[in-house]
């Protein structure tokens, strides 16, 4: 397929208002293409050049794209900078430049969607002494060569999103509409997409060999499994019945979650997000290196822990490890302890469908004998009053509270599921658990806030079934003078003249804005208003949930390492309303 016509598809898809229409047109694209074509054109769609935890990033700022427009179009560097902050999008401003080229007699080149990606590749591989000067020549190249359309997802690509508004979600229906005639594979398709995180696999998979390869889709070492995830609930009583008899109660650390594989020496670690963090945390690296295994992948939670003292050190101590520099004094500073709950691969056997019980014997065997490695405490029991006071105990201990586990479930990946509940200390009382919301929209300041040029947002939650962004809040205090600079630098960039297809709305924002960044937000409580279109009923007169009081949480709230689909769902935003009801009945 020529990119032209892929440029052409993504116009149609920027421009449309819903989702199912959204669909149509990804898997009319997804039709067109040759086997090769289908992996390079979905990392595109998904505006990356391949998945996190292949550590294969762009490495190109603003500035280097404006050079390559001025080198490409013939404007000087100040207009195309000053047109980039006008139209607040590389791409626009891509667009037009081309439309008023001063070079003329350039030769056009028609480029196919591979060699675009594989250049794309090249500018990403550049690195080392004069590899800007060669970074800017090679995307100036490919804008010369291409139409104003062309060159408007030419300018997004390496800035790291196409803005089109499609998800995962969406990807996965296209590609199950493209290649198997219905939507019905699309959970099947999932499946295969929670086991390996690779959308584009998957798709030359499908595509390639068809059905049979999504069906048959195991789990594979280095390709890291989307994490399971767990929903919550307000009491014992209640985890209990959901449980249905005896279960496992583990503690719950306040750490970062791991996911180690392993195979002979080589040994990699990858993030919550899928990223690949091996480098950061060589101490658990070495424990790894000891345990003996020919091959493993298993999960934990990190967190810093003072053996002597049996301490455990709360988060914001821990996250000090997270880092790219002085890794090896941290190490000293702060040893790092990890605490392993699950195991989903142990010597050339998948263990992903196997009953908890079996992966946790599995686990156990496998990390006995380490310092730094061992399984999460925990008790076994059916009783009510047992978890109440392994509960209590676990707080009184710093820790955040526990983990309810199904002893006969399989492995969830990529999902929340009751094999999972969590219970935390700051359940209890008022709302003070925080929430994770997208920021689909922003208002102008008005007063002292005007020289911030911001006023507030417009925040929403993820309808996981709908594959929607429901908004839930509009944020006008909590936040500092930094992270009003901040966000509406950040937000300027996304800025959109229309909703978001994927946004669910009945307030009008002063401006719209792509769902990309995720702030962590408190409030006072959880009420129901028709102004919000979370979790409402689907009649027009329906009313949703919304936040009383909401304030930004922190200096750390906005929150790079979530994505939007990582936010909180609508489910769970009903699931703290019930229990706030629950708990204010009680007291
Ligand atoms: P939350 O982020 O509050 O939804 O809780 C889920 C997270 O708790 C997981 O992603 C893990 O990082 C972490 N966690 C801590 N202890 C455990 C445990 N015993 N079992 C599973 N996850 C745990």
């Amino acid at each position: 397929m020529l990119f032209a016509d892929a440029a052409g598809y993504y116009e149609r898809l920027e421009a449309v208002p819903s989702r199912l229409k959204m669909i149509d047109i990804l898997a009319e694209m997804f039709r067109g293409l040759e086997p090769e074509e289908v992996a390079p054109a979905i990392y595109m769609t998904q505006g990356i050049l391949l998945p996190p935890f292949e550590g294969r990033e762009f490495g190109v700022a603003e500035k280097l794209v404006e050079e390559a427009l001025a080198l490409s179009t013939g404007h000087d560097k100040r207009a195309v900078e000053e047109l980039y902050i006008r139209k607040g999008d590389m791409g626009l401003a891509a667009e037009e430049l081309k439309r008023s080229t001063r070079l003329k007699g350039i030769v056009r080149n028609s480029y196919g969607i591979r060699e675009i990606y594989s250049m794309m590749m090249k500018i990403a591989e550049a690195g080392g002494p004069g590899s800007k000067d060669q970074k800017i020549k090679m995307l100036a190249n490919m804008i010369s060569a291409a139409s104003p359309l062309e060159a408007k997802f030419i300018a997004r690509y390496p800035l790291g999103a196409l803005r089109l508004g499609v998800g995962d979600s969406t990807i996965l229906e296209a590609l199950a509409l493209a290649y198997t005639g219905s939507r019905e594979a699309k959970p099947e398709l999932e499946r295969a997409y929670n086991t390996c995180s690779d959308l584009g696999l998957v798709g030359a998979r499908l595509k390639k060999e068809g059905m049979r390869a999504i069906t048959d889709f195991r789990i594979t070492l280095f390709k890291p499994v989307r994490p399971a995830l767990a929903e919550r609930l307000a009491t014992a009583e209640e985890i209990m019945e959901r449980m249905g008899g005896e279960a496992a109660v583990e503690q719950k650390y306040d750490g970062f979650r791991i996911q180690i594989h392993k195979k002979g020496g080589e040994i990699r670690l990858y993030s919550r997000r899928l990223e690949d963090t091996t480098a950061m945390f060589p101490d658990i690296v070495d424990a790894v290196r000891r345990i003996r295994a020919e091959s493993a992948i298993f999960e934990g939670e990190a967190l810093a822990y003072n053996e002597e003292t049996s301490e455990y050190l709360p988060f914001q101590e821990t996250i000090q490890r997270k880092r790219k520099h002085g890794i090896a004094e941290k190490r000293e500073e702060l040893p790092l302890h990890l605490f392993a709950f699950d195991l989903l691969y142990l010597n050339g056997m998948d263990y992903l469908s196997e009953p908890y019980e079996k992966r946790r014997d599995a686990l156990e065997a496998l990390v006995m004998g380490s310092e730094v490695i061992e399984p999460t405490r925990r008790i076994l029991t059916g009783s009510p009053k047992e978890l109440e006071r392994f509960f209590e105990t676990s707080v009184s201990d710093g820790l955040e509270g526990i983990m309810v586990k199904d002893l006969k479930a399989p492995y969830v990946a990529g999902a929340r599921k009751f094999s999972w509940i969590k219970l935390k200390r700051s359940y209890r009382g008022a709302l003070t658990d925080t929430l994770d919301l997208v920021i689909v929209g922003f208002y102008s300041g008005r007063g002292s806030r005007a020289e911030f040029g911001f006023g507030g947002l417009l925040c929403a939650v993820y309808n996981r079934k709908r594959d929607m962004f429901e908004t839930v809040s509009r944020i006008g205090t909590g936040f500092t003078e930094a992270q009003m600079t901040e966000l509406h630098r950040k937000l300027e960039r996304i800025k959109r003249g229309l909703k978001p297809a994927r946004v669910d709305s009945v307030v009008e924002p002063r401006f719209w804005v792509a769902p990309k960044y995720v702030v962590t937000v408190n409030a006072d409580e959880i009420t129901r208003s028709p102004m919000h279109t979370c979790g409402r009923s689907t009649d027009k007169e329906g009313i949703g949930y919304a936040l009383r009081f909401p304030r930004l949480y922190g200096d750390e709230a906005i929150r790079p390492d979530k994505g939007p689909e990582e936010a909180t769902t609508t489910e769970e935003v009903i699931e703290m309303f019930r229990m706030q009801r629950k708990v204010g009945v009680k007291e």
